[in-house]
């Protein structure tokens, strides 16, 4: 394992406090019932894009955009990083591994929380705003000459899952995440933890 790539919302951080915030912001806009956290955790799915065709038929996904970046980016809901996260990504560091970030939400709620939990410093790159991991991966393991043997992706839905698969490249699923474990176990990942601090002692042992 020389390349890791982290999905960041849900695997590295807790950002669903304004994502839940944002997303409800949407749904109100156009009359539907806000939902709470285990609610939103049931519902959402990634590409995002098909998660809002289900619950707004024929609306465009920039429209939605325009209700959600910006709600996202007033939110002052809290973003914690994930229990276990820094110590896992200094593990990293000690074994020298090169390590991006692949994630779905905005770029700058990604880059504006990197910073502010002083994570920013361990990523090579930060690939964000991503509808579709799934059609990115492979063009990243090309742009930054990542063997596909040495390389694995880390990340907490099955859509993260589904994007190692297509680019050849191993998953691991984290549920420190959005989906619930009997919902990620669908995509068949190669490995499922707990969270990075379990993933960090198994990786000590392996050693
Ligand atoms: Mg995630």
């Amino acid at each position: 394992m020389q390349n890791v790539i982290f999905d960041w919302s849900g695997t590295v951080v807790d950002d669903l406090p304004p994502v839940v915030e944002a997303t409800n912001a949407v749904l109100t806009r156009y009359g539907l019932e806000m939902m709470d956290r285990e609610r939103f955790r049931r519902e959402f799915s990634l590409p995002f894009t098909a998660f809002y065709e289900r619950l707004l038929p024929g609306v465009e996904i920039e429209e939605l955009e325009l209700i959600f970046r910006p709600a996202m980016a007033a939110s002052v809901a809290p973003v914690t990083v994930i229990p276990g996260a820094v110590a896992f990504l200094e593990k990293c560091v000690e074994a020298g591994c090169r390590m991006f970030v692949l994630s779905s939400a905005p770029p700058e709620a990604v880059e504006a929380q990197a910073e502010a939990l002083g994570l920013a410093g361990y990523f090579e790159k930060i690939y964000a705003g991503v509808r579709d991991k799934r059609l990115r991966l492979s063009g990243i393991l090309e742009e930054q000459r990542l063997d596909p043997e040495q390389t694995v992706m880390i990340g907490d839905m099955r859509h993260d899952v589904h994007a190692a698969q297509s680019a050849g490249v191993r998953s691991i699923a984290v549920l420190t995440g959005y989906e619930f474990p009997e919902v990620i176990a669908e995509a068949r990942p190669d490995i499922t933890v707990t969270d990075l601090e379990q993933l960090a002692w198994l990786l000590e042992r392996w050693r």
